[in-house]
């Protein structure tokens, strides 16, 4: 497995994940609230670097982005996990899927930008379940993206730390944020989140 960024070893091999404003406090053997990023022996792990279980050639404007490359295909992929529990997801059959579902498939970061090109897309989304919780898999293949000239595009519930965000800028061109309400209690009773940390990552993106 591929060890994760942003986390910070504490005592008794427990960790603290910096990536998502959880902060996450994980002990040996345990995983954080999105469900792929684990403690083994006191390291944590990003278990689903290059494993998908969504792909598709997209309208850009299915994203939906309106003034960001329009009228071109966006090569899109998820894959499982997530680090709210909205009540009314829309994707809750991969959002909410666990780690032990067979069906994920291997595509490593160069895999990615190639079927990227050959697709004809103008860029790389990375939607369907939350891209934060899959942090070094797009920061890879993002990398690899601005390269071959490829935009890239997080479709996100913003629930990202200023750490996270700042480590994406260098490749990220399209930061498209679900704020899903302006009500505090809504984020905490229907997501499992808080809304401030959105609005700052919102902020901050832009
Ligand atoms: S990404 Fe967020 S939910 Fe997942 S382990 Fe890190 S802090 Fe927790």
């Amino acid at each position: 497995m591929h060890e994760a960024r942003l986390y910070q070893k504490l005592e008794e091999n427990t960790v603290r994940c910096s990536l998502c404003a959880h902060r996450c406090t994980i002990r040996e053997g345990k995983q954080g609230v999105c469900g792929v990023r684990i403690n083994r022996g006191g390291t944590l792990y990003a278990a689903t670097f290059g494993k998908v279980i969504a792909e598709a050639v997209d309208p850009i404007e299915k994203k939906p982005l309106n003034h960001f490359l329009p009228g071109t295909l966006s090569y899109s992929l998820g894959t499982i996990g997530c680090n709210f529990h909205c009540e009314h997801c829309q994707n809750w059959h991969i959002s909410q899927q666990t780690l032990e579902m067979q069906s994920l498939r291997d595509l490593s970061p160069e895999q990615g930008v190639e079927q990227a090109l050959a697709s004809g897309s103008a860029s790389i989304a990375w939607t369907y379940n939350e891209p934060t919780i899959w942090h070094e898999y797009p920061l890879a293949m993002g990398t690899l993206a601005r390269k071959k000239n490829l935009g890239t595009v997080y479709v996100t519930n913003g629930y990202i730390t200023e750490d996270g965000l700042r480590e994406l800028a260098s490749m990220l061109t399209a930061f498209r944020v679900d704020i899903k309400s302006f009500s505090d209690t809504f984020y905490r009773k229907v997501c499992g989140g808080r809304l401030q940390p959105v609005l700052d990552a919102t902020a901050l993106a832009k």
